[in-house]
């Protein structure tokens, strides 16, 4: 079975822009990271997966090193593959193939090959254009540092730009009551971030800072210089008070379902295990092994005890009834579960993970 192991907390040297908007949500996600040498606990989904691959090859493709549909063609081929020996290695086979596992794999792959039309067919910027691409820039303190998708530097105009596989947009409840879609907020922060390192980097802020998705669709973030101070400040003494906790051996966490939803590190989070004991609107349990019973068809159930409740996990395989049963009145914590329509009934899938 699983285990998270003794957890040494560590200090982080430097967060990345991307990265800041976790860490104000939820800092103690980003010293679990950290104390785990960023290696998830649980894992995440292959259309995640697939858009680690989609991005990189954003990135090649902005860098000029995918130039035609032939290296285009080769080079997918080959990342899907490495990501996929990836998953292997990890023993998340359930996402391989990929193709199979996400949905609108094609149309996805289509629409990425649309931006390299958009590159080589677009007219030649002027010759004092500059394009620099995945290039890292880091405060002068070293605390704050990321690499940036693109920088194109005209000689009165700078853009940076940030590639998304996702949605960039969310719909915000105005107080009006109208819908309106807005870019995320932690997008806003990040670029205002990368403009603030722009400027500690080069003596001057970036004129436009945009985002672009897989259907080439451009958004804009409005900025100011004070706006993009102000975050790197913000930045800074989040980093700091962060690295506090682990001084003084105070740590506290903020379990929601926004943060821990999509949290790598829920099998290591004491707040979060503590939380699921009585909030059951998450699809992992916790509790006291009480039973095992492997059915004629093979199917394995599991009944966990928690306080007052009792709940039901069906659906394991028949290879998972030793090590369950070995389990009996120990404390076990099962992640990625589906939730029936029965209270306190869950079926287990292909990336439910068990942790004692
Ligand atoms: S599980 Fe939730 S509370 Fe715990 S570290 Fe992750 S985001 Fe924070």
């Amino acid at each position: 079975m699983n285990q998270v192991g003794k957890i040494n907390f560590k200090k982080i040297q430097r967060i990345s822009p991307s990265q800041f908007f976790s860490m104000k949500n939820c800092a103690y996600k980003s010293l679990l990271a950290e104390a785990m040498n960023k290696k998830a606990l649980l894992p995440v989904s292959a259309n995640a997966y697939y858009g680690t691959v989609l991005h990189k090859m954003l990135e090649l493709i902005s860098k000029g090193q995918i130039r035609n549909e032939d290296d285009f063609n080769t080079t997918f081929q080959e990342q899907i593959k490495l990501m996929e020996e990836k998953l292997i290695i990890v023993g998340y086979d359930f996402f391989v193939p990929l193709q199979k596992k996400v949905k609108d794999f094609i149309m996805k792959k289509i629409l990425l090959k649309d931006h390299l039309r958009i590159v080589s067919e677009s007219p030649p910027r002027v010759s004092n254009t500059k394009f620099h691409s995945e290039k890292w820039y880091e405060s002068k303190d070293k605390l704050i540092g990321g690499k940036i998708d693109l920088v194109i530097e005209t000689e009165h105009e700078t853009e940076i730009l940030d590639f998304k596989t996702g949605a960039i947009t969310q719909d915000i409840l105005d107080d009006d009551g109208e819908v309106n879609s807005e870019v995320k907020a932690e997008y806003k922060e990040q670029l205002k971030l990368y403009a603030y390192l722009y400027f500690e980097n080069t003596g001057k802020f970036p004129t436009q800072l945009s985002l672009v998705d897989l259907a080439k669709q451009k958004f804009t973030v409005d900025f100011s210089e004070n706006e993009c101070n102000t975050i790197f400040g913000e930045a800074k003494s989040l980093l700091n008070t962060t690295n506090n906790c682990i001084d003084k051996g105070t740590f506290t966490a903020n379990p929601t379902e926004a943060n821990c939803k999509y949290c790598l590190y829920r099998p290591a989070c004491s707040f979060y295990l503590k939380h699921i004991e009585t909030d059951n609107s998450f699809n992992d349990v916790s509790g006291s092994v009480q039973k095992v019973v492997k059915f004629q068809n093979g199917n394995v159930s599991l009944y966990l005890e928690s306080g007052d409740k009792t709940y039901t996990v069906s659906n394991f395989p028949m290879e998972k009834f030793d090590e369950l049963n070995s389990s009996k009145n120990k404390k076990i914590n099962v992640f990625n579960l589906r939730k029936e329509s029965r209270e306190f009934f869950y079926s287990a899938i292909k990336t439910t993970i068990v942790y004692e």
